[in-house]
């Protein structure tokens, strides 16, 4: 065991869950004993409520069939309204902005393919160098599709630091051969929340279409697209919304591009009520649901009925402050108790200004994989981040400050004791 003197004491962080309002939340959800989730930014947990919802679904399914649609207390075809409404709140859009369909990676594609037309010197599409890489190959793929050369026209920012990237190089690379930029609003191994509203105005006033992939941030973080302006944005449901594995996603698109043609078009994005006349001329439906392409999975939906509930319930603005909190209690636990000196020498990798810092906190190490795997032989359960970066989530709605504490002594144990070394 490490040294603890007052300030590090566990007995504080009991002290803090005992007091906080929010702490109840984590009875809603399904914890192992023993286990220290920490791993809720790439896999959020099931609560009661998402149980109950696909509960319902099935359900539905066994005593009515295809009549499950229309029937019942809450018939599936409501739930895609329901979802994307609590989806735009989060996201601070019109509810006729935001649909709840496919994968963010669907969604990305069927969004550039719209708003994506290179014409003239304007044939650019912006990324950055840090970027989640399923980001990338969709940006590629869609610049091959329209003739383009990606190796020419995907422009990446550089980060100065392999960490993070600076908001006035990404306003540099906004050029007039820009078409199109495609922005992460919190990096996915670093944590580095930029700042959305500011680029998205130098976008919007230098005339390039700006999409936010909000993987990171929807469900940890108020957002405000619609007074930013920005042009779309994706996002997962899977990570702080907690709808499961691989559960539906979930798109926004600024009411200035509703009429526009899908990227790839397909029956749901047709309008409800001519949609069975079977026509062989697409009609965009005159809202972000035109952006639908197939039937929507009712079984990867229903969860998040429970799972987008609870955020609502509790209060995005609350669930923020509670998770900066974490995060800060995080950050002062590996100070205080020398983890950032040797021999720990362990890094923090994310910035410590709240305005600049999403959910998770990346701790770097250079036995980060080591360290990972003999986190999890302890019950703790982190991710690896090639090449140096364990990511800590202590999620706002299950985590508790106990949670965090254990966390910070098992890194310290695990190079107290050479787990991390190589064997
Ligand atoms: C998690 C994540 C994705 C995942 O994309 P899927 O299509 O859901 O597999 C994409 N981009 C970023 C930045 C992510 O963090």
């Amino acid at each position: 065991m490490g040294m603890s003197d007052g300030s590090t004491a566990r007995a504080v962080a009991e002290e803090r869950d005992r007091l906080d309002p929010l702490a109840g939340y984590r009875e809603r959800f399904y914890l192992t004993p023993g286990i220290i989730y920490m791993d809720g930014n790439s896999l959020g947990l099931l609560s009661r409520d998402a149980e109950q919802a696909l509960q319902e679904a099935t359900e539905q399914w066994k005593r009515s069939g295809i009549q499950g649609w229309s029937i019942g207390e809450r018939p599936w075809g409501a739930y895609f309204s329901i979802i994307g409404a609590l989806m735009a709140d989060m996201v601070g859009a019109a509810h006729d902005e935001v649909v709840a369909t496919a994968s963010l990676t669907v969604n990305l594609h069927t969004l550039v393919g719209s708003l994506y037309r290179p014409s003239g010197k304007r044939r650019k599409i912006l990324a950055n160098t840090l970027e989640f890489p399923t980001d990338i190959y969709a940006l590629q793929g869609q610049i091959a599709l329209r003739g383009g050369d990606p190796a020419r026209d995907l422009v990446r920012v550089e980060s100065g630091d392999g960490r993070s990237l600076d908001e006035d190089d990404i306003i540099a690379a906004l050029t007039d051969e820009v078409a199109l930029a495609v922005l992460p609003s919190v990096l996915y191994r670093s944590g580095q929340l930029l700042d959305m509203a500011r680029l998205t105005a130098v976008a919007r006033e230098r005339g390039v279409i700006i999409g936010w992939d909000c993987a990171h941030s929807i469900g940890a973080i108020p957002h405000r697209l619609d007074d930013w302006g920005a042009d779309f944005a994706v996002w997962c449901g899977y990570k702080y919304l907690n709808g499961g594995p691989g559960s539906l996603a979930g798109l926004y698109v600024n009411r200035r591009h509703f009429g526009r043609t899908p990227g790839l078009p397909g029956w749901s994005g047709v309008p409800f009520d001519i949609r069975f006349e079977m026509r062989h001329e697409f009609v965009a439906a005159p809202d972000a649901s035109a952006w639908q392409i197939s039937t929507p999975p009712v079984l990867s939906a229903a969860p998040l009925l429970g799972s987008c509930s609870i955020i609502a319930e509790a209060g995005l603005e609350r669930l923020r402050t509670r998770s900066l909190a974490l995060t800060d209690y995080l950050i002062e636990l590996l100070e205080g108790r020398g983890l950032l000196a040797a021999p720990y020498e362990y890094e923090i990798g994310t910035p410590r200004e709240h305005h600049r810092r999403g959910g998770h906190i990346a701790v770097e190490h250079r036995q980060a994989s080591r360290i990972v795997g003999a986190l999890a032989r302890r019950g703790v359960i982190a991710d690896f981040r090639a090449p140096n970066v364990i990511r800590l989530a202590p999620v706002a709605l299950y985590s508790s400050f106990a949670d965090v504490w254990d966390v910070v002594e098992h890194l310290a144990q695990v190079v107290e004791n050479g787990e991390h070394l190589g064997g």
